[in-house]
């Protein structure tokens, strides 16, 4: 009996966590990807004769790559060399308002208390134990569960489960969440910029976003060679479990016939035959009929005022002055609501922009020998991609709005190299289908979250896994979402009785 033909569009995170698991599981598994390396938004770029990591750079909930690295019977330690960050962010607002968080809760409550007073540190303590609180009811029930929809969660959770439930606030916002903790504007602008990390805003995210914070104190890691090195880590070893890459290759349909998927078709010519096909891009992208018109009842239609977040990225080798720069350094706008409603409500790049450095030479708490230095500069940004491009005028004053706000904290660049500069226009191209939005269906309001497809679809034979799927966007998340993807299409061929063989029934959703 011969294996099971696999095919993964897309090598992301998402894509690469599927990829491995099916080939050790026996599966026959070819990845498409349409760029020249595995990693997907885990990218770098090159700058000025080295290479710049453009994509995520905090890494958290090891445990998921943990886990699926044991199931293929590797170590992620072996694989990948990871560093324990002790001091999580530094956060500015002017030259001399500074503050650090730390994974130490102590620690993070004592710099609250200097920074800004004894209830403010009390609040926070609050915060973090009813941080803990949401992930510990989410953690098995959502992010473990292939099942997406909030009555299923309700059941998961059980009777004894609702209180839990409940006290998470999963109807509150954010932004008026915080509001029990805290009373500065400064913690609670720090605490609600967590909503980004999904590409929403926190005057909409619901306050169950604040499980971040605890994700944060549970360990970040900074990975020797960046994210993309832990991509091509786990691409080599799907390699080696069997899998086959094909890069530089665009899917441009998925063959349907009958109501099963048979294969894809490449664009310039060529099909590969499938029993079963992993769709890793964007939702988005097999609904707008991307990906063929018989596969775009899988997609998910995300209307404008629906898209997560874009950006504007900087990836710049330069010297720098001023202000002790760490790891992951946060430079904040003056006026977060202002902030927000001119990206989400005017569709414009922020006068005062919230700044985000990645400082990738140096060690998390910031230690660095000197001289130029590799920064990743993020903004975020409308996702209208190639809808409405954003003018070249707007992106170049984005720059110098960008280093106002830099420069305000006390910090300037010098001897800067050329920049690569990505616009959401930029990332559309990249990822179709997104409109530039990174993070799928932005998390804005309770029911959001819910409404993310899960791994199977309403075809035969064809799933999801990413971002834009369930359990949600962020590394570790779209990593567990090809997880999903994996043990849905293993269980569904065990229930063939079929496992590792062709033919099968193919899922039904779940949603
Ligand atoms: C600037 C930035 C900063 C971020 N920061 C963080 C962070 O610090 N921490 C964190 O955890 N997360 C962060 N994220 C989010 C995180 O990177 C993503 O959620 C995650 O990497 C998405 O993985 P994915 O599986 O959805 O695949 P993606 O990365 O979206 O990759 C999908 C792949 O599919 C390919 N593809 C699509 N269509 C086709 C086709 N038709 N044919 C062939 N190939 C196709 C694409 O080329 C791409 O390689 C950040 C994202 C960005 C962009």
């Amino acid at each position: 009996m011969s294996a099971t033909r696999v095919v993964v569009i897309g090598a992301g995170i998402g894509g690469l966590a599927a990829a491995l698991r099916l080939a050790r599981a026996g599966l026959s598994v070819t990845v498409v990807e349409r760029a020249e390396a595995p990693g997907g938004k885990m990218r770098a770029v090159p700058v000025d004769g080295t290479r710049i990591e453009a994509g995520p750079t905090v890494f958290t909930m090891r445990w998921v790559f943990e886990e699926l690295l044991a199931e293929c019977g590797a170590s992620l330690a072996e694989r990948v060399t990871l560093r324990d960050a002790s001091l999580l962010a530094r956060h500015a607002w002017s030259r001399d308002e500074r503050l650090d968080l730390f994974a130490d809760i102590d620690a993070s409550a004592a710099a609250i208390h200097a920074f800004a007073g004894a209830g403010e540190a009390e609040g926070y303590r609050r915060f973090c134990a009813r941080a803990a609180e949401v992930y510990r009811t989410l953690e098995g029930p959502f992010i473990r569960s292939g099942q997406t929809g909030p009555t299923g969660l309700a059941k998961r959770v059980g009777i004894s489960g609702i209180g839990d439930l409940w006290r998470i606030q999963p109807f509150a916002t954010l932004w008026s969440a915080l509001k029990e903790y805290f009373h500065d504007p400064r913690l609670l602008q720090l605490f609600g910029r967590y909503a980004t990390y999904c590409g929403a805003s926190p005057f909409t995210a619901p306050a169950t976003l604040m499980l971040v914070a605890h994700v944060e104190q549970a360990g970040v890691w900074t990975v020797q060679g960046g994210l993309s090195a832990l991509a091509a880590s786990i691409a080599g070893l799907a390699v080696e479990n069997g899998a086959e890459f094909r890069y530089g290759t665009h899917v441009q349909e998925i063959e349907v016939s009958g109501g099963k998927v048979t294969g894809v078709r490449l664009a310039g010519g060529g099909r590969i035959p499938a029993d079963v096909v992993i769709c890793n891009g964007d939702v988005a992208a097999l609904d707008a009929g991307l990906l063929g018109r018989a596969a775009a009842p899988a997609g998910d239609r995300i209307g404008r005022a629906e898209r997560s977040l874009s950006a504007v990225t900087y990836c710049v080798r330069a010297e720098t002055a001023g202000f002790p720069l760490a790891h992951h350094t946060v430079f904040f706008s003056r006026d977060y609501r202002a902030e927000f409603d001119t990206i989400l409500r005017d569709r414009r790049l922020p006068t005062d922009p919230t700044v985000y450095v990645c400082a990738q030479d140096r060690s998390a708490e910031g230690a660095f020998p000197g001289g130029p230095e590799r920064l990743l500069m993020l903004v975020n940004a409308p996702a209208d991609g190639t809808e409405r491009p954003l003018p070249a005028t707007e992106i170049a004053r984005c720059e110098t709005n960008l280093k106002a706000r830099l420069h305000a904290c006390g910090l300037s660049l010098t001897r800067e190299s050329a920049a690569t500069v990505t616009t959401p226009e930029a990332f559309a191209g990249l990822f179709p289908g997104s409109q530039g939005a990174l993070y799928g269906r932005a998390s804005q309001g309770w029911a959001a979250t819910f409404k993310r497809p899960g791994a199977r679809t309403k075809i035969a034979g064809l799933y999801l896994a990413g971002g834009s799927v369930h359990p949600g966007p962020g590394v570790p998340m779209a990593a567990q979402s090809g997880r999903l993807a994996a043990a849905a299409i293993l269980a569904d061929l065990g229930s063939t009785g079929l496992s590792g063989a062709t033919a099968m029934s193919g899922g039904t959703s779940m949603r």
